[in-house]
C-alpha cells in the first residue's frame, strides 16, 4: 500500500452528501481526474500492480471503471475490455444479471475479447455493497479465465462489499472511506 497516496486521496476526495439521492455520500472521483498529479499517481499505482502480477488484460466496469482501467491498459500496452451495461455491445456477449436496490440490472462483455488463457484485472472507481463487482467476476468467470482480481480506488469498507469479494478474489484499493 502506498501510504502517501492513500493520505493524499483521503484528503482530496470530494464527498457530496445526498447525491444523487438522499442518504448517499457520493465520492466524487473527478477530484482525482481534475488533478494531473493525483490522476497520474493513481494510474501509475494500479499499473505497477498490474505489471508486477503479469495480468494480460485490464477490464473496466461502466462507466467510471473505463476512466482508470483504460489509462492503465494504455500505459502498459495491454488490451482494455469494457464491461458494459445491457444492449451496448454489438457482438456476441456473455451476460450477468445482478440485483440493484430496486430491481435488476445486467452487465455484458464481448465473448471474443477474453480467452481462457487470460489473467484479468477488473478496475472500478469504488466498491460499496460489492454487488457490481460480484456480477463482474461471475461474468468473466463464464469465459473461464486463468485469474481474476480487482483493483478499486475507493473501498466503502463498512458496507462490506470488499469483505465479501475477498473470500473468493484478491481485491485491492487505494483508500478506504465510510459509506
Ligand atoms: P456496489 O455494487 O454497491 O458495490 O456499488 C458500486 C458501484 O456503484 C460503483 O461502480 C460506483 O461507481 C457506484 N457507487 C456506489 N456507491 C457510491 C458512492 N458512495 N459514491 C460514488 N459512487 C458510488
Amino acid at each position: 500500500m502506498n501510504k502517501k497516496l492513500k493520505d493524499n486521496l483521503e484528503k482530496k476526495i470530494r464527498v457530496i452528501p445526498n447525491f444523487p439521492k438522499k442518504g448517499i455520500q457520493f465520492q466524487d472521483i473527478t477530484s482525482i481526474t481534475d488533478s494531473k498529479q493525483l490522476f497520474t499517481e493513481v494510474v501509475n499505482e494500479i499499473s505497477k500492480y498490474c505489471k508486477k502480477n503479469k495480468f494480460t488484460k485490464v477490464a473496466g466496469i461502466e462507466a467510471r471503471g473505463f476512466i482508470f482501467g483504460s489509462a492503465v491498459a494504455y500505459k502498459l500496452g495491454l488490451p482494455f475490455i469494457p464491461i458494459r451495461k445491457k444492449g451496448k455491445l454489438p457482438g456476441k456477449v456473455v451476460k450477468q444479471k445482478y440485483k440493484l436496490e430496486y430491481g435488476m440490472d445486467e452487465i455484458q462483455v464481448h465473448k471474443h475479447s477474453i480467452t481462457s488463457k487470460d489473467k484479468v484485472l477488473i478496475v472500478d472507481d469504488l466498491i460499496a455493497t460489492g454487488g457490481t463487482a460480484k456480477a463482474a467476476a461471475k461474468l468473466i468467470s463464464k469465459i473461464g479465465v486463468k485469474k481474476i482480481e480487482f483493483f478499486m480506488i475507493i473501498d466503502l469498507w463498512n458496507l462490506e462489499g470488499s469483505k465479501k469479494i475477498s473470500k473468493s478474489y484478491q481485491i485491492r484499493s487505494l483508500m478506504k472511506a465510510e459509506g
